[in-house]
């Protein structure tokens, strides 16, 4: 008996796919490598922007010939969407054939829902609202020698173009002796990577009893024996603070790189999205940042076409990306999402207007992208090796600073920190020779 996950969205959500294939496994199914041939098949969705929610909805329909070739198949459906008011009125009324639906805070119970529906054949539906942390949920992580660790779950922010905080509840911290203890069996069974997961890791602790926060629990973190890398994401520009900077610059183990979402450079907009900073404030966190650890690689999120954004919004956008001088960055048209108070604003921007800034946007930050790698030429650097492409017998890994770098080499060095000397920077990827392995 096969199971088969189609996952959409963030980290998060690839994280929780993990949890859903231990879940299956646990039920005694083992891993499918496709859709047409698995006995349990599970749509893990997202519903940040309209684009993945088009593409869930359209993979389900597809399901549509082989659920009547195959009725004794169990079709799930769970995460961000169906959290959505009416969601699951419409999941039935356009895909009557799906049957199971799992809220955001429902995972830990799909496998007693996998069975109901198994035992009854009738429809299972379960969507809580509020916010809940799950502990226990067995994960079956497919990214050796990288692993996600969640630390907390939902956000307390209500940026105003953002769906998440009504999908996925209020800010809820995990304990950290059950971060720290999850991290500590990570690196025992060889993990070198860990990555802390949560929408707002800087918000991490405010909500628990126990005195800490998201600096202390990367400390503790970082006291854990053995070689590994420590990296986390996302950060909230406005939580982002001076004892969070120290603790990067104090520790070996946490990786020289920061993701620090800027969404826009104009006051004025950033004002709109509430996102409770100013583009000075932001510029003035990275320079505490440069100033504690000055080879520290910064990325970010940057969003075009916000409701009202004019080509001035757009300048300052474009020139606090210049100044931050971001390694990389996620770049994106904002996206309609119904619920949000951006969704109900006058002066939607057209979508000429958000394909011609996209394209300025991400040509500079190609450029930028560019003239970082450049840098690179000649150097040595430390490199975990993190996957083998059989077809070009070439290994590929990361350095500390997020960089992609692509090496030969006849050992098998996955799970491997190898020291690499570039020989080649075209376009934003590195290529090298291998001069010090493990
Ligand atoms: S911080 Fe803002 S953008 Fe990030 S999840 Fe929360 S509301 Fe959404």
């Amino acid at each position: 008996m096969k199971y088969y996950i189609y996952t959409y969205g963030c980290q998060m959500n690839e994280h929780e796919s993990e949890k859903i294939a231990g879940i299956f496994e646990k039920l005694g199914y083992e891993k499918g490598d496709a859709a047409e041939k698995a006995d349990v098949i599970a749509f893990n969705t997202c519903c940040v922007r309209e684009n993945a929610e088009r593409h869930a909805y359209g993979n389900i329909g597809a399901l549509k010939q082989l659920k009547k070739a195959r009725p004794e198949i169990v079709i799930a459906v769970g995460g961000c969407m169906t959290q959505q008011p009416g969601a699951a009125e419409k999941l039935r009324r356009t895909f009557p054939f799906v049957d199971v639906v799992f809220g955001t805070h429902n995972l830990p119970e799909l496998g007693n829902m996998i069975m109901r529906r198994l035992e009854t054949n009738k429809k299972v539906v379960e969507i809580a609202e509020g916010s809940a942390v799950s502990e226990g949920v067995p994960a079956v992580r497919n990214t050796y020698p990288n692993a996600w660790v969640n630390v907390m779950y939902g956000c307390n922010n209500f940026c105003t173009y953002c769906i998440v905080p009504y999908v996925r509840g209020r800010e809820k911290s995990r304990a950290s002796k059950d971060v720290i203890g999850e991290v500590r069996s990570l690196i025992g069974e060889g993990y070198k990577e860990i990555t802390l997961l949560g929408q707002n890791v800087n918000s991490y602790g405010k909500d628990l009893e126990e005195n800490t926060d998201f600096a202390d629990l990367i400390d503790e973190i970082c006291r854990i024996d053995g070689k590994f890398r420590l990296r986390f994401m996302s950060n909230h520009p406005k939580d982002f603070n001076e004892k969070m900077i120290k603790v990067i610059a104090k520790n070996n183990k946490v990786c020289n790189s920061v993701h620090l979402p800027l969404q826009a450079g104009s006051d004025r907009i950033l004002k709109l999205m509430n996102r409770r900073y100013t583009a000075a404030e932001y510029l003035e966190k990275v320079r505490l940042l440069r100033k504690y650890v000055p080879d520290c690689a910064l990325t970010s999120d940057v969003m075009v076409g916000f409701p009202t954004e004019t080509e001035e919004d757009f300048q300052d956008t474009m020139r606090v990306v210049r100044e931050a001088g971001y390694i990389g960055a996620f770049t994106f048209v904002y996206s309609r999402r119904t619920g949000t108070v951006a969704d109900k604003m006058d002066g939607q921007v057209s979508d000429e207007l958000k394909k011609d800034r996209i394209m300025r946007l991400v040509d500079l930050q190609n450029s930028l992208s560019r003239e970082q790698s450049a840098g690179y030429e000649g150097k040595a650097v430390e490199v975990l090796c993190e996957d083998y492409d059989e077809k070009k017998n070439t290994y590929l890994g990361r350095d500390q600073y997020g960089k992609m770098c692509y090496f030969k080499c006849e050992k098998n060095l996955l799970g491997k920190f190898v020291t690499v000397k570039i020989a080649d920077c075209s376009g934003i990827s590195l290529y090298g020779n291998v001069i010090n392995a493990e």
